[in-house]
């Protein structure tokens, strides 16, 4: 049998179909001080689910949002990029080289918008500076208010592919 809590904290419980709901239910009692803890360090945690059929399409508007928000926010900041490309990526949301290719995760297309922008005006400023000093912050704060909550609410995303 197998115990698993995802990301936005529902418990699944894999067992054989001949299993009876009693040795389910006895199985779960004797791991309800895991199942609590695991719960428990969810909560605050937001997750997006991608259906994995969606990736394909998903690549699509990441690509098509990361081209337009680039240049809008290009013009107002008064920088070129070079390249824009889209990335499946583990951990980061998005990347700038020194070269001004800018690279973002796929997943910034099921993102609530408002973090989308978040992750795009930050690598925006990377053409500005390419570090994350008070010069930094400060470019990004221009445009997004309120970026350390953002980057709170960021760390809190957990993806879970259905
Ligand atoms: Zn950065």
């Amino acid at each position: 049998m197998r115990l698993e809590v995802s990301p936005d904290g529902a418990l699944v419980v894999t067992a054989p179909s001949y299993f009876g709901i009693r040795v389910i239910e006895y199985f779960l009692a004797k791991h309800a001080a895991w199942v609590r803890r695991k719960v428990e360090e969810t909560k605050g945690r937001t997750a997006v689910r991608i259906a994995r059929r969606d990736i394909p399409e998903l690549k699509k508007q990441a690509l098509t949002l990361a081209h337009g928000r680039c240049g809008y926010y290009a013009e107002l900041y008064g920088v070129s990029f070079r390249s824009v490309t889209v990335r499946a990526q583990k951990t980061r949301w998005g990347s700038c080289s020194h070269r001004g290719d800018l690279s973002f995760n796929y997943r910034i297309a099921a993102l609530p918008a408002h973090l989308a922008e978040y992750v795009i005006v930050h690598e925006m400023c990377h053409l500005l500076e390419l570090n994350h000093s008070a010069e930094f912050w400060r470019h990004v704060e221009r445009c997004v208010p309120g970026h350390k909550r953002l980057r709170k609410e960021l760390r809190n995303i957990s993806t879970v592919f259905v």
